[in-house]
């Protein structure tokens, strides 16, 4: 940089610092040995440093504050920090950072020299508190630039010099708003009307109680967290920025730090980002993808990629089936056009994006090819075949099968080491989770195409090991299975999705859901056929085939449990038509029994997964489920949840009392009671 000079070079492990010849101190966040910039006692210690340094110097006017990391200012709080302390039970260190970084930035506001935050990428949580006490705040358009309190997400690790990253108009524009700012006094904009509205005691009270009621609404009281933060807003109404920070906020925030739910979700979060940093990628990802099926699912993937920037050739056997397809993935883009998340050219742009055929060859351009045509194996293996004659000689093919065995479908396949799988779950755009299968045969290559697009497309790519099911949809048939069976006995649906909504399920996708509803939304066809295929595990995937099927009229579309909300009367009378056939007698079940039949079953199904390899680690299974089925996250998950509410042993001796009353399908597995996972 030649119109400036360093102030103490090398001093600073995360900043790199210059000083500008008309007073100007740039400061590059650039947290050394992370992706991502975090707060922690060393960042803000040396923060602290220069913040003092440019107070003190009188060479200084003012300060930008800018991130020399690619797509992110910063991503708040030391996640990884405040776990250790949450497994100590020691928040010594939490505390004394919460408290000097408070004070730091109130340092900030109250400078007569202006800080200015360039910021571009993701700012989250404890970054946003730094850039709001910065005296001005300037944004880039960078696709990844957001600011929010409570998300923190990572961003890919690109260290730029700060000589480059000068150049930018951004920080350019940044330094231009700190001379501004230097030649005219820095003052706080007057207390906002809004501000001073709410300040009203008896109006504080009502909005506080309104927005505790809507928290409650949709998280119910499984999350102390948003309700503690509408305490702490009307409680610190009136004070000063730093008193209410150190008198009412603190010790809130440290008494949630310090409890097992933040533990938890604090766990989930580092889990996600270790399944990210594990897996294996390539650099030069497959452009053009090909997805075969437009049904529910290849329709959902077909707009995720081309929402991601890929070019999607759409394949199906009609054009009928592939015009609905365009419809749906029309009108899903067409929402977020409504809610102003894309302009309408974007819209364009990405329906011009995929491209619908009924021609394998139009595929064969392809790199990779995603296979979500429908659930029979003998379609599968022809359709792989079909694409083995007609593809590029690398191509990937990368099934998206929910029941079969990545060796089943690949049985016949001249280049089995070519297949993979990439197992979506629905809804695509919402569920985070992928997971990558791997069979023998799979090639490294395959598998690393796999995990890069999945990455790529913003999910968690969770590599597991080919078996029926693979790991989520083994562990689900045993809530979905047994839910059907209750179904039979004559409880009601109302009755067992509650059960399953009281404990959590799906609660934070914000709509809470019970395994009839999941059901529904799975679809009943697909659903029945993963579970009437998981019978090969052995006696205990027990389904009622003769109930479902009285749910699949002929020529009709499948009934489903609830309709508008409600549990729908076809479904009961399908439900009393198969009682007469088949009556049983449940006698009466509590609410505890009907808990531990839909979940503790899932505690077996998940040890035996261990046990057969299918993952490593029991934090896999955890982290599967949550983000795959929607197991609630602040129990931890599921393991997570079996081992911290009850004692060794308890799960297994309780599933050896439901198989003498209800049948051999709940013996548990050796390893349940052995303890170890
Ligand atoms: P679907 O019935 O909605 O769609 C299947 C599509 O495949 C149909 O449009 C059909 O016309 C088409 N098709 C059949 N033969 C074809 C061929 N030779 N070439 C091209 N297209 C062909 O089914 P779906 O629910 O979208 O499921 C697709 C796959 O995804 C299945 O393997 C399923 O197990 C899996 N899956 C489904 C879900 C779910 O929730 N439904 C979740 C995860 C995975």
């Amino acid at each position: 940089m030649s119109n400036g000079h360093t102030i103490s070079p090398g001093e600073f492990k995360h900043f790199k610092t210059i000083v500008l010849n008309e007073g100007i101190l740039l400061a590059g966040f650039d947290y050394s040995g992370k992706s991502v910039n975090v707060l922690n006692v060393e960042s803000m210690t040396e923060w602290q440093k220069i913040v003092q340094f440019a107070e003190q110097s009188a060479a200084i006017r003012g300060v930008v504050l800018v991130s020399v990391k690619e797509g992110n200012f910063c991503a708040g709080a030391d996640l990884e920090q405040m776990h250790r302390a949450q497994r100590q039970g020691s928040f010594q260190e939490m505390e004394q950072l919460v408290i000097a970084a408070h004070r730091l930035f109130d340092e900030m506001e109250r400078s007569p020299k202006p800080f200015v935050a360039a910021v571009e990428g993701a700012c989250l949580g404890g970054g946003l508190e730094l850039a709001m006490a910065c005296h001005m705040r300037m944004a880039s358009t960078h696709p990844k630039t957001c600011f929010a309190l409570p998300e923190v997400k990572l961003g890919i690790l690109n260290v730029r010099t700060l000589e480059r990253i000068q150049k930018e108009t951004l920080v350019q524009a940044a330094i231009g708003q700190a001379r501004v700012l230097f030649s005219a006094p820095v003052r706080r904009p007057p207390l906002r009307a809004s501000l001073r509205f709410l300040s009203s005691p008896g109006i504080r009270t009502l909005v506080c109680r309104y927005a505790r009621h809507q928290v409650i609404k949709r998280v119910r009281h499984f999350y102390p967290a948003p309700l503690r933060a509408i305490e702490a807003v009307g409680r610190g109404i009136g004070l000063s920025i730093l008193e209410g920070s150190l008198t009412v906020e603190k010790p809130l925030l440290l008494d949630l730090m310090a409890s097992p739910i933040s533990s938890h979700l604090v766990g989930l979060f580092l889990a996600g980002e270790e399944v990210k940093r594990n897996i294996p990628t390539v650099p030069a990802a497959a452009a053009r993808i090909g997805v075969l099926g437009a049904g529910l699912m290849g329709s959902q993937i077909a707009g995720q990629l081309a929402e991601k920037g890929y070019t999607v050739v759409l394949r199906d056997v009609s054009s009928d089936i592939l015009a609905k397809a365009i419809g749906r993935i029309h009108k899903a883009q067409t929402g977020q056009v409504r809610k102003r998340i894309i302009l309408p050219s974007d819209l364009r742009y990405r329906m011009m994006r995929v491209d619908p055929t009924i021609h394998m060859k139009d595929v064969s351009l392809a790199s990779l090819v995603i296979e979500a045509v429908s659930e029979k194996l003998e379609v599968k293996q022809a359709v792989l075949a079909e694409f083995e004659s007609e593809a590029h000689p690398d191509a990937i093919f990368a099934t998206n099968t929910s029941s079969y065995t990545l060796a089943d479908i690949a049985a016949r396949a001249v280049h089995p080491e070519r297949c993979v799988g990439l197992h979506f779950f629905n809804p695509v755009s919402k569920m985070q989770l992928v997971e990558v299968v791997r069979a023998s045969f799979t090639s490294d290559m395959a598998l690393a195409q796999a995990c890069s697009l999945a990455k790529r497309l913003g999910k968690f790519p969770l590599v597991v090991h080919d078996g029926p099911g693979f790991l989520v949809n083994r562990i689900l048939s045993r809530y979905l299975a047994e839910a059907v069976i209750m179904v039979a006995e004559g409880i009601s649906v109302r009755r067992i999705d509650a059960v399953a909504k009281n404990f959590g399920m799906a609660v934070d996708s914000g709509h809470p859901m019970g395994p009839l509803e999941l059901l529904d939304l799975i679809g009943l066809p697909v659903a029945l056929h993963v579970l009437t295929s998981l019978a090969v595990l052995g006696s205990r995937i027990e389904s009622r085939d003769a109930l479902l099927r009285n749910f699949l009229p002929e020529g009709k579309p499948p009934l489903t449990f609830w309709k508008s909300e409600k549990e729908n009367p076809e479904a009961l009378d399908a439900v009393a038509n198969y009682r007469r056939d088949h009556p049983s007698e449940a006698g009466s079940i509590s609410d505890d029994i009907l808990h531990q039949r839909l979940f503790f079953p899932m505690v077996d199904e998940a040890v035996r997964c261990l046990n057969d390899k299918i993952v490593d680690h029991a934090w896999q299974v955890d982290f599967a489920l949550t983000y795959g089925i929607g197991f609630p996250a602040f129990r931890g998950g599921l393991l997570t949840w079996a081992r911290q509410t009850m004692r060794q042993g308890q799960v297994a001796q309780e599933l050896e009392s439901l198989a003498i009353k209800y049948g051999k399908r709940f013996e548990p597995c050796p390893a349940l009671s052995n303890g170890g996972w």
